[in-house]
Formats: structure tokens, sequence, C-alpha cells
């Protein structure tokens, strides 16, 4: 099975993760810039971040194989401290970089009304550099945060084809399917989606725009989640083809209108030297 995780925390994650992810069949992953647990209390601590998930963390993902790539945002826990302002301006220094593939993760956690501003001003900077954007949707109140998602994609002006909303569940699916955005869900041990159901809302709802993530950070989770839902789908009935399309093909697809994806690792590990990667981009 060749998979690729579209929305994989990995910063929180060991060395025994991705190596376990590369005998799954883990070649490539997204890792969307999101919360570190601990709340941060200035704008400056987001650049080190930021330069991790361009740095460091293709270099450790690199060793096993796995092609990294990231999506850079501020995320929409953090959006509502006005201590983190200054993370928006940003931004743009980090999403002409390579291997950066969206903008992302943003969206609605409370449902403030500075996170409508901050989730409108993501969507633009995605129109401004040419790149997908990957939406969180809230899990409280799902089924209204992800209405609202919807109508601030469509007040946005962007295509629908370059948005994804992630998280998503049997209440909120419908409204995305036929809003044109593409559709992820998280799967996780003990909340938010299981491979079971998801396997049911793929048989109700089809294999098109449709992409499996197991979102991995700090919390009870499990890095393999993407592997044990295409077993699940073969059990199921799906064939080695509806597998290949929604753990490869569809990412592939997706993040592919970055321009920016790199599915040959070999250059990076030869290339970090202990700060920065050499390679193109400003
Ligand atoms: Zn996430």
């Amino acid at each position: 099975m060749r998979i690729f995780d579209p929305h994989i925390h990995m910063t929180s994650r060991t060395t025994d993760d991705y190596r376990a992810m590369a005998d799954a069949g883990v070649e490539a992953l997204v890792e969307p810039a999101f919360w570190l647990g601990q709340p941060r209390t200035s704008v400056e601590t987001f650049v080190d971040y930021f330069d991790g998930l361009l740095g460091w963390e293709p270099f450790r993902a690199s060793q096993f194989g796995i092609s990294h790539h990231c999506a850079i945002a501020l995320n929409p826990k953090e959006a509502n401290d006005p201590r983190l302002k200054g993370v928006m301006d940003l931004l743009p220094r980090y999403l002409v970089k390579d291997r950066v593939v969206a903008v992302g993760e943003t969206g609605y956690d409370s449902m403030t009304p500075l996170e409508d501003e901050i989730l409108a001003r993501h969507l633009e900077l995605a129109v401004e550099h040419g790149l997908p954007a990957l939406v969180h949707t809230p899990h409280r109140d799902k089924a209204v945060g992800t209405k609202r998602t919807l109508d601030v994609v469509r007040e946005s002006g962007i295509d629908p084809g370059m948005v994804v909303l992630d998280h998503l569940n049997e209440l909120s699916v419908p409204m995305v399917a036929e809003s044109g955005c593409w559709m992820a869900f998280s799967v996780y041990p003990d909340t938010k989606m299981t491979e079971e159901r998801m396997v049911s809302i793929l048989k109700e709802f089809g294999t098109d725009r449709m992409m499996v993530n197991s979102a991995a950070d700090w919390g009870h989770s499990d890095a393999l989640k993407t592997l044990k839902t295409g077993q699940a789908m073969l059990a199921a009935g799906f064939d080695d083809k509806d597998v290949e399309k929604v753990l490869w093909s569809n990412p592939v697809d997706f993040y592919g209108q970055s321009g920016r994806l790199e599915l040959n690792n070999a250059e990076v590990a030869e290339e970090y030297d202990g700060n920065s990667i050499k390679r193109g981009g400003s």
C-alpha cells in the first residue's frame, strides 16, 4: 500500500513513528502548522517553528525515505491571542518557499469574530499565492461551524477545488460534498472518526475528493491510521485501486496544485547542514 498522509504533526512524533510509517508504506506527508499544546507568547517563536517545519523535520523524514511537506498558517486556537497578531505578517515570507504546499491549518476553533477575520485573510493569502488551503472545522458545533466555514470560503472567491475541509464527520460531509471542496477525515483512536465509520462514508459518498489522515499529534493518536483505514477498506470490499486513490492519488492531486510536491527525498538528506536546507526559493 502506497500512502500519502495529508495531515500529520510529525514535530510531536518520535523516530520510531517515522520508522513504523515507512514500514507501513507512507512515502509522503504534509505537516500543517498548528499549536504546540503550550500557548506561545510571542511572534518570534513562530519563526523558529516554521523554520523547523522547513528544515529539521524534512531532514528527519528523509532519513526514513519519507517526503515531508508543510502547510503554513496561524492556527485557529492561537488566532485569538492578541500577542500573536503579527504572525499574519510573517506568512507571506514562508508561503513562497519550496515544500510549502498549502496555507493551513486555518479555520474555526471557537468561532469568534477575530477567527472570522483571520480565516478570510488566510483564504486571501492562498489566492494570492496560488496555493491550496487546508481548513480545520471546529470540534464543537460541527455542523454549524462547517456551514459557516463554507460561507466564508464562498465569500472569499477561492476556487472550491483549492480548498479541503478537514475533521469532517457524517453530519458535515453532505454539505461539503455539495460545495465542490475536498473532504478530509482525521481517523483517531477515541475521538473524531474511526476506520469503520470512514469506510461507511466512502461507501455512501464515493472516493472522489476524499482524503484520510491520521492527524497524529500530542494527544492520544495513531500515526498508522491511514494504513488501518486502507485495510478496513479492503476488508469491506473496496479494491486496491480505490485504496490507492484515497490514500495516495487524491492527496497528490490536491497538494500537487501548489506545483511544489517533491516525491523524492534523497536530495534533502544530503543537503541538510544543521541549520537550514540549501535549496531554491527565498
Ligand atoms: Zn492538525
